[in-house]
């Protein structure tokens, strides 16, 4: 079986997060794609995230018409700040047959690959696949250099790179889709419209519980 982990805070989830990962699941011929929102995501401040019931409930409105995706709780309910490499090491150790798993972010992610924790590791326990997140020249973040990919032990393989674990990491050309979780919570606090940036059950959850 082959598994992507897609983690985010999901504050709110939103079709920017749901394209990328069905045209990755589409590349990378994934049978299940795990949403996993963060109980508390280390490089975000806790300002204006909504609680992580809330957050997990529109990813599972979100993603429930679709068979290949599936919402997970392990980072809520493990509470505290949430490490990717503690919820690699859960789905290496729980899914059951063992899976092939990739670990599925926006360029924006990757750029600051380096200031996660346990990196090393990471990189030499699961595939990374690397998604767009902006058009390049437009204001999108910093490609993570040569240097730093060697650093982590990666060496370039045709169209994608090798880790000395064996384990790859590759970049998925998708649908760029300027859409932002940011934007959408400043669009509530200004009473505009998000309409159509993302799913209408989302919207009406949004309203519902009066979030943001
Ligand atoms: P915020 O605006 O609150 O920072 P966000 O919209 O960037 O949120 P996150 O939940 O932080 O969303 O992102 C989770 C993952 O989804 C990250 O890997 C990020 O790169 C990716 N992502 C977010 N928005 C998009 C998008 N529009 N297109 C592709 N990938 C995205």
């Amino acid at each position: 079986m082959r598994v992507g982990l897609f983690g985010g805070s999901f504050n709110p989830i939103h079709f920017g997060h749901l394209r990328s990962a069905e045209e990755d699941r589409e590349a990378l011929n994934l049978d299940l794609v795990y949403f996993i929102p963060a109980a508390s995501p280390p490089h975000k401040t806790e300002g204006d995230l909504a609680p992580a019931e809330h957050r997990l409930a529109m990813v599972r409105l979100a993603t429930k018409g679709n068979r290949h995706f599936m919402a997970s709780d392990v980072e809520i309910r493990r509470t505290g700040r949430s490490y990717t490499i503690e919820t690699v090491k859960y789905f290496l150790a729980t899914l059951r047959p063992p899976a092939v798993l990739y670990l599925l972010m926006g360029a924006d992610q990757f750029a600051e690959l380096e200031t996660w924790k346990s990196c090393d590791e990471l990189v030499s326990l699961c595939n990374l696949a690397v998604h767009s997140r902006l058009p390049e020249g437009e204001g999108g973040p910093p490609k993570i250099s040569l240097a730093a990919l060697s650093r982590f032990g990666y060496i370039q393989e045709e169209d994608h790179y090798v880790h000395a674990s064996g384990h790859t990491l590759s970049f998925v050309p998708t649908t760029v889709l300027p859409i932002s979780a940011t934007a959408i919570r400043r669009k509530i606090q200004r009473q505009e419209s998000i309409n159509y940036l993302v799913p209408s059950d989302v919207v009406d959850y949004i309203q519902r519980h009066a979030l943001y």
